[in-house]
């Protein structure tokens, strides 16, 4: 199959999750996640359409941005992946997405190294909703105390929450990781009073993507089902 050809299998999946459970797929967006891939392959997904990207190593995405962004007008990079702070610069210079933000001095930093760019990002707060101790993200209770700091940082344009769930067989355990993002969401939006806010959430991957839009994915981050499983030993690199 052509690398169209998986991407269009991927989202006939998504319109057919997004039915199944009576709702619109003009809701659900598709991130194609290109981390350890060869710019080839962004190339050949950019031609079928996708413009933006999802990354989890913010070298490799800064030069793969480096060397494709002046011949592939539009294309976008988002970063999936935790960030050291003194990594926070790179993201600021050519990033339009952080999906994993979790801790306040990286916000902090980000916001810093914006203004200095004079850019905007814009970030969805990652949640470990699987309560594995090696999972990043903020814990679900942290959520409303955490929102309300991320507030005083212009630069970030926060949309909404990002989980990775459990990896489980058990589809009720993984079912029980989306439903406590969507609680959470419901309670960020009380808070703020305002229920449009929070609006995306970034839920679902190639082993889980029907569960999640069952239970409210707004996009689903899919890497293995369109570019082919990551080999270790042809990881890309700059
Ligand atoms: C790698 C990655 C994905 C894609 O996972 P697949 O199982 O290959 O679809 C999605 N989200 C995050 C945060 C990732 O790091």
């Amino acid at each position: 199959m052509s690398m169209a050809d998986n991407l269009a299998a991927v989202r006939t999946r998504i319109d057919d999750a997004c039915r199944a459970c009576d709702r619109n797929p003009g809701e659900v967006s598709l991130l194609p996640v290109s981390k350890t891939k060869p710019p080839s392959m962004v190339d050949e997904a950019y031609r079928a359409g996708y413009r933006l990207f999802g990354e989890n190593k913010v070298q490799d995405a800064l030069a793969k941005s480096e060397l494709m962004d002046a011949n592939h007008p539009g294309l976008e990079w988002s970063i999936i992946g935790g960030l050291q702070t003194n990594k926070a610069k790179y993201v600021a210079r050519f990033a339009t997405e952080f999906q994993a933000l979790d801790s306040l001095k990286i916000a902090h930093e980000l916001d810093k190294r914006l203004q200095k760019e004079g850019r905007q990002l814009r970030v969805l707060v990652q949640v470990n909703s699987s309560a594995e101790p090696q999972k990043s993200g903020i814990a679900p209770e942290e959520a409303v105390d955490f929102a309300r700091e991320l507030a005083a940082f212009d630069s970030l344009d926060v949309r909404g929450l990002m989980t990775v769930a459990l990896n489980s067989s058990d589809q009720r355990a993984v079912a029980d990781c989306f439903d406590l993002v969507v609680a959470t969401q419901e309670k960020l939006r009380q808070e703020a009073g305002d229920t449009s806010d929070w609006s995306e959430l970034s839920m679902g991957m190639s082993g889980d993507l029907e569960i999640a839009i069952a239970h409210g994915s707004t996009q689903v981050r899919i890497g293995t089902d369109i570019f082919g499983a990551r080999d270790p030993a042809r990881t890309w690199r700059p």
